[in-house]
């Protein structure tokens, strides 16, 4: 049935969410600075993403909507040196299958801009010459619109109001990885959250999380040789204000791993018990970990959230010996 290939087919686009990941981490791997994202009706009815990356050169664009088409790896080989967040070639393919795409682009080679649309399929329907500067506009118009199960999950403003929450932390976490990008985000006619150029993370971390988080946390750089590991923390210091650090949900610990926000229960459990915090209390912390990409496995699932890690021993030790150090003796 063509519902069920297109559910298959569609295995990393699952959500609105997971097309504003897609396109923001295509967006970051073109080398973008300024990402501006719209949503209409809470993404449903349209999802928009403009940068000023390097755009796809007018060669390529008749692939980037095929099933497996990248530009990011040329063999098998590659993929344990990814430096890019990309390299599947799913995205844009599966966000075809599953909405009405089209895609303005201009590299810095032309002049103007062109607008292509796509059909389901991938392919091209029509193109025209624009007037968008360098850099890439992909948008998405109705999605999930032949998928209703899909859709019906969005069925209480509830829900919607979730999924958007969950993007406005998306971008927050991509904001304080990426000091160098401006971020806005758009929902129907309103700013809902936006983040400008800085010059690193400790002013990221001020702009998007306020003074009295970035003054109540503490920087702290870790390293080891081998397996090789460098860690950047930023914790509550010891004796801080606890009730501007800690949040009874806990969405306010970042952990990144070679710059992807990540999910690491284990990091934030660690870091929660010795900072001695009292049950349903989360510390707000980020740990940025940097480690070479053929110890990271970002595959185990398809929209790459949960990643593995093949050290992940050796890093935990670094990890839990800084935090005894830095806080165990402290209460003693
Ligand atoms: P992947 O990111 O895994 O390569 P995608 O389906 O997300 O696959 O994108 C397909 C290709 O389209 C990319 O490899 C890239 O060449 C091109 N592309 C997508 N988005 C952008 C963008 N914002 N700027 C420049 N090129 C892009
Ligand atoms: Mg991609």
């Amino acid at each position: 049935k063509e519902t069920v290939r297109l559910l298959g087919s569609s295995q990393v686009i699952t959500s609105v969410f997971s097309v504003v990941k897609e396109l923001i981490e295509n967006s970051l791997d073109a080398g973008a600075t300024s990402l501006e994202l719209r949503l209409e009706n809470y993404g449903l009815d349209k999802i928009e993403l403009r940068d000023n990356g390097a755009g796809i050169p007018a060669s390529d664009i008749s692939f980037v909507a095929k099933k497996y088409h990248t530009s990011k790896i040329t063999s098998f080989s590659d993929l344990k040196d990814l430096e890019t967040y990309g390299f599947r070639g799913e995205a844009l393919g599966s966000l075809c299958n599953v909405s009405s795409l089209s895609i303005t682009t201009r590299t810095k080679e032309e002049e103007v801009s062109s607008t292509y649309n796509f059909n389901h399929q991938g392919q091209i329907t029509s193109s025209r010459p624009s007037h968008l500067g360098i850099g890439t506009t992909i948008t998405a118009v109705n999605l999930f619109k032949n998928l209703p199960v899909r859709r019906q999950f969005y069925n209480t403003n509830k829900k919607k109001k979730d999924e958007l929450k969950r993007i406005e932390d998306l971008l927050l976490s991509y904001g304080i990885v990426s000091p160098s990008v401006r971020i806005s985000l758009r929902h129907n006619k309103d700013i809902v959250w936006q983040k400008n150029q800085v010059p690193d993370v400790k002013t990221a971390i001020l702009e998007t999380l306020g003074k009295d988080v970035s003054s109540s946390l503490q920087r702290k750089e870790l390293s080891l040789e081998i397996p090789k590991v460098a860690m950047e923390l930023y914790l509550p210091s010891p004796g801080c204000d606890w009730t501007s650090v800690t949040r009874s949900t806990s969405d306010r610990g970042f952990v990144f791993v070679n710059h992807r926000p990540v999910q690491q229960k284990e990091v934030e459990k660690m870091i929660r018990s010795h900072l001695g915090l009292e049950k349903g209390r989360h510390p707000v912390f980020i740990a940025s970990i940097v480690i070479p990409p053929s110890d990271l496995d970002v595959n185990v699932e398809p929209n790459k959230t949960r990643v593995f890690l093949h050290r992940q021993e050796a890093i935990l030790e670094l990890l839990e010996s800084f935090l005894i150090e830095a806080y165990d003796q402290n209460k003693l």
